[in-house]
């Protein structure tokens, strides 16, 4: 099973997120290859948007096998009077996985390990899988995270994506459990991603500006085939 994961962050209004929706689909209607490497577990989508736009989204890929909604992040707290937040209970019934941690939001909203701590327990006790960003060996890893996406910060949103060996060495040093899922994120886009699909090392990709175009996202999709 290979991942690919688009975070669009902060980039996109409610009508782009429609007209992406219905042309990612097309897309991959209209690929007969791609709909069996979905419905054979060979490939999973996993669309992260903005929170207001995970409800719009909800029904345009509700009934397709291996595409699921993400959110960016997830309240550290169950309920209660905490303005603003959105909690995981609010978002259980539609979506399947939280980015957590992401490098932007432990730099520009200083999250510390202790917050993302409740965040992944958040997650998990409402059946929201997460997926815990990293940016390399000093960010601890919560023993519940079964999909580690190792997001170097020189190379995300830079264009200066981190060589396979590299990513290579940093998964060896994680010392991670046999049955954990690793992902790459930076700058990866539909010219580079060949390059680190080669050795099975890695079992995704989380995508960011690349992801913001359906084409582009798809592209990656369909350049990553051996
Ligand atoms: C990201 O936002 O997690 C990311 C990897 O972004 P980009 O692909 O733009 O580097």
């Amino acid at each position: 099973m290979k991942y690919f994961i688009a975070n669009w962050k902060a980039r996109i209004t409610a009508d782009q997120a429609l007209n992406w929706s219905k042309e990612f689909s097309d897309k991959i209607g209209a690929d007969t290859v791609l709909q069996t490497e979905l419905n054979n577990d060979k490939i999973r989508i996993i669309i992260c948007a903005p929170y207001p736009f995970l409800f719009l989204l909800k029904n345009r890929f509700n009934n397709r096998k291996n595409i699921f909604l993400g959110s960016q992040d997830i309240s550290p707290f169950d309920e209660g009077a905490y303005t603003g937040e959105v909690t995981a209970k609010m978002l259980q019934s539609t979506i399947h996985y939280s980015i957590i941690g992401h490098s932007e939001r432990r730099h520009f909203f200083h999250e510390i390990e202790e917050t993302i701590g409740r965040k992944i327990d958040q997650a998990c006790s409402h059946d929201i899988e997460p997926i815990l960003c990293i940016r390399g060996l000093k960010d601890k890893i919560h023993p519940a995270v079964k999909i580690i996406a190792y997001e170097p910060v020189d190379a995300v949103g830079t264009g200066n994506n981190e060589n396979l060996q590299q990513v290579i060495e940093m998964k060896k040093k994680l010392k991670l459990a046999a049955n954990t899922v690793f992902i790459y994120g930076g700058s990866v886009d539909p010219a580079d991603i060949k390059s680190y699909t080669a050795t099975g090392e890695i079992n995704g990709f989380l995508i960011g500006n690349a992801s913001l175009d359906p084409v582009e996202f798809y592209q990656i999709i369909v350049n990553s085939r051996s």
